[in-house]
């Protein structure tokens, strides 16, 4: 029992071990925490890689109307998406995203990448090459000949 009752004046006069939140400053967050996903639009290229790898089917892609969209309420924020895209557009984020009571679905519109330049036509064929004179063939297979192991 006496112990029962240092053990409640320590901890009532003591430090406190946790914070009074929200009436206190909610703790930062640590530097690799993953928080939430990020995505910059202007290096996005629609290619969908990241929808077609994410487990959660969190991410879709409309490469039409340029729209990239998240659904944040099935995001496991596994990372999958951040590892696969080829252009490195979106980034984990250490800062995890307030709770909220209906689906967060974050829209971002994409500039469509813009069809490739259509290609200079190909200058015209060389002119083939004068044939060879045959002393120059025999001289040629005379030199492969001459590299081959004697039998
Ligand atoms: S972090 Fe994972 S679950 Fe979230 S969108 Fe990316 S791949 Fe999907
Ligand atoms: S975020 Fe990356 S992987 Fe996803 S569509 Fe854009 S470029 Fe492709």
């Amino acid at each position: 029992m006496a112990s029962m009752l240092e053990l409640v004046t320590r901890n009532f006069f003591g430090k406190k071990k946790v914070r009074l939140y929200p009436i206190e400053k909610e703790r930062d967050a640590y530097e690799r925490s993953r928080g939430r996903i990020v995505l910059n639009p202007s290096a996005c290229i629609l290619c969908s890689i990241c929808a077609k790898k994410c487990p959660a089917d969190a991410i879709t892609v409309d490469r039409k109307d340029g729209k990239w969209e998240l659904n944040a309420f099935r995001c496991i924020i596994c990372g999958e998406c951040v590892t696969a895209c080829p252009k490195k557009a979106i980034t984990m984020s250490n800062e995890r995203r307030h709770s909220a009571s209906s689906h967060i679905i974050e829209t971002h519109k994409v500039e469509p990448p813009k069809p490739a330049a259509p290609k200079a036509p190909a200058p015209a064929a060389a002119a083939p090459k004068p044939q060879a004179a045959e002393g120059s063939k025999a001289e040629a297979s005379a030199t492969i000949e001459a590299v081959k192991p004697e039998a």
